[in-house]
């Protein structure tokens, strides 16, 4: 059997489908569901350091705002494309109504690749996306935050831009900024402080003891960093571990601290002291308990899927897995933490800086971590109740509480 090529977005819409099915909702609902309310599509001329002109493309695009302003990040890649950008947004409408934070869903990107750019082509870039898309956003219509390659300085360039073009200081405009100009305490390991919450969760759901669980990574960057520390922390072994350029494993495990200076040292995981070579697809397949996809998405896909050896499958990335393998993993009774309550710690902490910045009052990292603890349990056990209650897999539970949420706010506005 082969995949059919088909759209990430397309492709994306299948489990709306299926929530959409258990909760009988009617085919012209689903097809609001569907349908992005705006999508803005901008060029951005950029002044090269060797003096020449290039064009750049970006994207800005809201999917669904009934439960409150747009929410999502800004991908800077050479993959960004309007379809990658429709199923991000998209997805970001279901995470934030899992995670119950009053927010639509919205996404963004500049199709390029950073690691060519110098640090001013990348400002000018930053700041030309952020003139071109200043009236698209807006505290109370739609709120950016990093991605893939974008950073806390990158969200300071697009604030500072914004400052200006509106005349305000505006910081609830964007999150994930430094600490000096309104950040939040606890955002930048907030992926993964989220993400630790919820598999601490699972494990207790399905009797896995952590201290000693075998952990395999794809993907070592924001995500995945703090994560694959908080496991190590508790005893669990990081036995493999690939980023783009090159994959890296132990039997005994990695510490995962050192091998993050190694990586920032050398800019990548490769020749990690200690640790055979792998490939940078192979911690998906590799013997394990734990499988953390922490890259991009279609990773988990027909071809590889049978072949997870994983009991629990933690998405800190976003759309990693098909939705054939995603049914291949439930066939064989893999239990998937799906992403949209995954990685939802990144954005929750990001409304709890939206929330700091409208009162001009900042809690500190206790209180930061005490609610974001709060956020995820309670979202993990609403998930795991309906897959109970519903005999499905995880990620259709997911999206039949999210999916009720929205529709419940698109009804209370009288827009079906
Ligand atoms: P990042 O740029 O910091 O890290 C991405 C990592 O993936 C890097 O180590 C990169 O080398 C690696 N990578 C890229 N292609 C790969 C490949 N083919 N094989 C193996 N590794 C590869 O990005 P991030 O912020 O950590 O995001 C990673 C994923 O998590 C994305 O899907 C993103 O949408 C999702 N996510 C991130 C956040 C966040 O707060 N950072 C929140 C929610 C979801």
């Amino acid at each position: 059997m082969s995949e059919k090529k088909t759209s990430l977005f397309e492709e994306s819409l299948k489990p709306l489908k299926n929530a959409a099915a258990i909760l009988k909702l009617s085919s012209d609902v689903v097809e609001v569901l569907s349908s992005h309310e705006r999508i803005l599509t901008v060029t951005i001329p950029v002044k090269m350091d060797n003096g020449k002109i290039k064009v750049f493309t970006g994207y800005r695009a809201q999917h669904n705002t009934a439960r409150g302003p747009a929410k999502g990040g800004i991908r800077y890649h050479p993959s960004v494309c309007l379809d990658e950008v429709k199923s991000l947004s998209y997805w970001m409408s279901i995470k934030n109504a899992v995670v119950g934070i009053p927010y639509g869903g919205g996404k963004g990107g500049i199709t390029c690749n950073p690691k060519e750019l110098s640090i001013g082509e990348l400002e000018r870039l930053t700041r030309g996306y952020a003139a071109r898309i200043a009236r698209f956003i807006g505290v109370d219509k739609d709120v950016p935050a990093p991605d893939v390659n974008t950073t806390a300085q990158i969200m300071g360039w697009i604030a500072d831009e914004y400052y200006k073009i509106m005349g305000e200081y505006l910081p609830g405009v964007i999150t994930s900024k430094s600490l000096s100009i309104g950040g939040s305490k606890g955002r930048d390991t907030a992926t993964g402080r989220g993400a630790y919450f919820a598999t601490l969760e699972a494990v207790k759901a399905l009797n896995i003891s952590l201290k000693g669980a075998r952990v395999s990574i794809q993907g070592f960057g924001n995500a995945a960093q703090p994560m694959a520390q908080y496991l190590h922390e508790l005893g669990s072994k990081i036995v493999a571990v690939s980023d783009s350029t090159a994959g890296v494993y132990n039997a005994n495990g990695i510490n995962p601290i050192a091998l993050i200076e190694h990586k920032n040292k050398t800019k990548s995981v490769k020749g990690f002291p200690g640790t055979k070579a792998i490939t940078t697809e192979d911690p998906i397949t590799l013997d394990c308990d734990i499988l953390i996809p922490a890259a991009l998405e279609t990773q988990i896909t027909l071809k590889n899927a049978d072949k997870v050896k994983a009991k629990l499958v933690v998405e800190e990335a976003n759309g990693p897995t098909t939705p054939e393998a995603d049914k291949i993993l439930h066939d064989r009774g893999v239990f998937v933490i799906p992403d949209v309550l995954a990685n939802a710690g990144g954005v929750t902490v990001s409304y709890f800086e939206w929330v700091q910045n409208r009162m001009g009052y900042y809690w500190s990292n206790e209180e930061v971590d005490e609610k974001l603890k709060r956020v995820m349990n309670e979202a993990f056990h609403d998930v795991y109740q309906t897959y109970l209650q519903c005999k499905v897999d995880m990620r259709t539970a997911a999206y039949v509480t999210a999916v009720r949420k929205i529709v419940d706010a698109m009804s209370a506005l009288g827009r079906i």
